[in-house]
């Protein structure tokens, strides 16, 4: 169903007034982790100012260790979409859960399934049966073809509105947190009819080339990026070295849209 061969047109995913893989490009911004209201207050109201609508937050998070931040849980949601609604704003957060999706589904316009969860089957299925569109992380070690066959899961169960993002694979590069699989992005689009993004923040996991790698993913055909801002990096409860400050974010926002890249 997600094929090319089945369907030549894109599919462009509608959620609030914001089109995803139609003719302008997204840009998702906001931080790892919803850690408060002030927090997403301040990001989203400098996101709002420099023209961007669409704001990620991580609520239930997928944590490597079990001792580190594991998220608000239905708390952040609720956050979540207290500013998202203050700053008519669209909202991006994970669920790890099958039994949260409908949920999920009151509190958030976009729901994200993480590369940890790009096969968990029994989330890809309840996906499936809800109206809100689903960004879908590769898998850190996923192939091309298994995202392909992770989406199907989701339109097959009934939801057309998948979105795929590329966010880095695991390889024996050290100096990268993943490796930027920038062949991916040509290869979805040709592939698939499912608008493709690229998160530069988790596949890079440093702050000092996103720039050129957002214009890779543009100059790729990528339909948006996704990148983590945070008022105060330093003090992140996920993901501290690698998120942006509001400053920093202004910087690469400007860089990448002075490219000519972000329609
Ligand atoms: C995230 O976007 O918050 C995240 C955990 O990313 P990934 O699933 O790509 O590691
Ligand atoms: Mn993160």
């Amino acid at each position: 169903l997600v094929s090319r061969k089945k369907q030549q047109e894109n599919t462009i995913v509608h959620v609030k007034g914001v089109e995803i893989g139609g003719s302008a490009q997204v840009m998702i911004a906001g931080p790892c982790s919803v850690e408060s209201y002030d927090q997403l207050k301040t990001v989203g109201t400098a996101l709002k100012d420099a023209g961007i609508r669409v704001m990620r937050g991580g609520a239930f998070k997928p944590r490597t260790s079990p001792y580190d931040f594991q998220g608000l849980g239905i708390e952040g949601l609720k956050l979540l979409k207290q500013v998202a609604d203050e700053l008519d704003m669209v909202t991006v957060s994970e669920i790890v859960h099958p039994g949260h999706i409908e949920l999920a589904a009151n509190y958030i316009d976009i729901i994200q399934i993480g590369a940890r969860n790009m096969q968990n089957f029994e989330l890809l299925k309840a996906a499936g049966q809800v109206g809100v569109p689903i960004v879908l992380k590769r898998g850190l070690s996923a192939t091309i073809e298994e995202l392909i066959l992770a989406a199907e899961y989701i339109v097959a169960g009934g939801n057309p509105n998948v979105i795929l993002i590329e966010r880095g694979i695991r390889t024996y590069e050290k100096w990268t947190r993943n490796t930027l699989d920038i062949s991916a992005v040509p290869i979805l689009k040709q592939e698939t009819h499912l608008p493709v993004l690229v998160d530069v923040t988790h596949s890079t996991g440093r702050k000092d080339i996103l720039v050129p790698c957002a214009k890779a993913a543009l100059a790729a055909g990528a339909d948006g990026v996704m990148v983590e801002v945070h008022p105060d990096p330093a003090t992140a409860l996920s993901d501290a070295q690698q998120q942006l400050n509001i400053e920093q974010f202004h910087d690469f926002w400007h860089r990448v849209k002075s490219s000519g890249l972000f329609k």
